[in-house]
């Protein structure tokens, strides 16, 4: 199924395909910070449909996992992992389409990567 989302403010736009299967919350440093349901979704099913300008990158320590927000708003939208250089995760909170409430996250353990 194809899902759209966006940040807070709308200045990123994007669609992912995936089945919504692979829930996660991941305990690493920043994980457990920002406290997001994440679907997993390989790389190539991720599209940016608008305002990749508005993307800023955070990476810390080993600099292999991109961490994407969005510059205006701050608001995480997606990254690319580590522990799976063809895998990423996006911000189920910010799916248009779907109330992240109503889904139940397994659990990471990033804290061990
Ligand atoms: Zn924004």
């Amino acid at each position: 199924m194809i899902h759209k989302g966006s940040c807070h403010c709308k200045a990123i736009e994007f669609e992912i395909e995936t089945s919504l299967d692979k829930i996660m919350q991941c305990n690493c440093s920043i994980c457990i910070r920002r406290n997001a349901k994440m679907i997993m979704i390989p790389n190539e099913n991720f599209k940016i449909l608008k305002g990749k300008d508005n993307l800023s990158l955070y990476q810390f320590n080993s600099n292999i996992a991109k961490h994407y927000f969005c510059k205006n708003c701050g608001i995480y939208t997606h990254h690319n992992r580590k522990s799976d250089p063809n895998g990423m995760g996006v911000n189920l909170g910010c799916l248009d389409d779907l109330n992240p409430m109503e889904y139940d996250a397994g659990q990471f353990d990033g804290r061990k990567i």
